[in-house]
């Protein structure tokens, strides 16, 4: 018998996993609904709203798209992103089309885009911060407009002041691709996130419990294995200290008005606004209702725990609370805050799975 600790994508898919072959499973959740962070729910109008900020499933791993679609039909759906700077869209990652509309050049091909933009960028005798690798990549004028501001925004810190790894992976694109994201499979569930999550946990072996927190249950030592979805600092009663995170205050407006923008996400790289970016849930199913909902995000050290601030002094104490939890023999940590680490839907799904097969196999023990 399993006690799984979080109703997210992580906790659901260990239980779905478990559960097909023959363990019985406890899930017990905090919140009063499943689905973690992943949540939706559809408003009276029949647009589909998700709690905790957009989120689109993108794998290119076929054999966790089949997996997850024992559980729900998709529809398609190519995420872009786009900037308003000064009264303009440009595409986000920035692009062809964001550099030619930035400057007011007419570049035609990549290596127009390439030889613009080697012209522009800062050559550096040492790479140490953020700020550098952008200014090295983008050149100083495209980095004041699209990161700088966006930077301190989301994590309270100015490139500068952070180590050049946090920035290190954004990508300069020298043809026009407008889309986000690059892989094989892009889509929503048709119905749902928590629709899908609903039939991953209809089984006569898993039963859910909500509104109840780990803490509070009792009779934890009946269950032969727990898993910990929740936070490991937590779990500990912060006794290494706290691990931060950044946090997202989600504000939610209903309009009656068909449209408020044109894009599903709209970036505000600026720091003329407080938000970081606005979305407009009826662009994703592409739904006609008289109203629209949209949501702002306001980063903040209070809220929703919503992204894991790495960095050195946050890694050395999450190893301390590993090196801690090596002596626990029932308990195993797992998801995002389990592990402290940014996952992907995709990728909380194949540890998940992972880890329900060592879990079986006696392996996590
Ligand atoms: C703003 C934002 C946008 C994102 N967009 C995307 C996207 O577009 N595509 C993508 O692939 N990924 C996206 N992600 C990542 C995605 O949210 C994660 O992959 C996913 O939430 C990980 O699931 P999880 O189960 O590990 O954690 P969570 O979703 O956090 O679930 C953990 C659950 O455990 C519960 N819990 C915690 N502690 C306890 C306790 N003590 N007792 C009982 N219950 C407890 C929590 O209430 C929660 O329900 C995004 C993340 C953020 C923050």
């Amino acid at each position: 018998m399993y006690l799984i600790a979080g109703a997210g994508i992580t906790g659901i898919t260990v239980a779905e996993r478990l559960a097909a072959h023959g363990e019985d499973v406890t899930i017990v959740e905090k919140r009063d609904h499943i689905g973690g962070n992943c949540y939706d729910y559809r408003t009276a109008d029949g647009i589909f709203v998700q709690r905790y900020g957009p989120h689109i499933f993108h794998e290119t791993d076929q054999s966790i798209v089949e997996y997850l679609s024992q559980f729900t039909d998709w529809l398609p759906y190519r995420h872009k992103v786009v900037a308003l700077y000064r009264g303009e869209y440009y595409p986000i990652p920035i692009n062809k089309t964001t550099i030619s509309r930035f400057f007011g050049v007419d570049l035609e091909h990549e290596e127009a885009v390439r030889r613009f933009l080697a012209a522009k960028q800062v050559e550096l005798d040492e790479v140490r911060t953020s700020r550098d690798v952008v200014l090295s990549k983008y050149g100083e004028e495209l980095y004041e407009a699209f990161v700088r501001h966006y930077t301190k925004k989301q994590w309270d810190h100015y490139p500068e002041e952070l180590d050049r790894s946090i920035l290190e992976r954004l990508p300069v694109r020298y043809d026009d691709n407008p889309y986000y994201f690059n892989d094989a499979f892009q889509a929503l569930p048709g119905e749902g996130y928590t629709k899908m999550f609903e039939r991953m946990v209809d089984h006569p072996r898993i039963r859910v419990v909500l509104d109840t927190d780990f803490a509070d249950v009792t009779d934890r030592d009946s269950y032969e294995k727990t898993v910990f979805t929740g936070r490991i600092d937590q779990y500990y009663g912060f006794d290494l200290g706290e691990l931060q995170y950044r946090c997202i205050d989600f504000r939610f407006e209903t309009l009656n008005t068909e449209h408020f923008q044109p894009y599903p996400v709209v970036n505000y790289p600026g720091p003329e606004v407080e938000y970081t970016r606005c979305t407009e849930f009826k662009h994703f199913y592409g739904l006609d209702a008289p109203r629209t909902v949209i949501l702002r995000e306001y980063p903040s050290w209070e809220g929703e725990p919503s992204y894991p601030v790495i960095n050195k002094a946050n890694q050395e104490r999450f190893q301390r609370y590993v090196e801690r939890s090596r002596n626990e023999t029932d308990v195993v940590f797992a998801g995002r805050s389990g592990r402290f680490r940014y996952l992907n839907m995709n990728q909380a799904v194949q540890e998940a799975r992972d880890l329900a097969t060592s879990l079986r196999s006696g392996a996590s023990s």
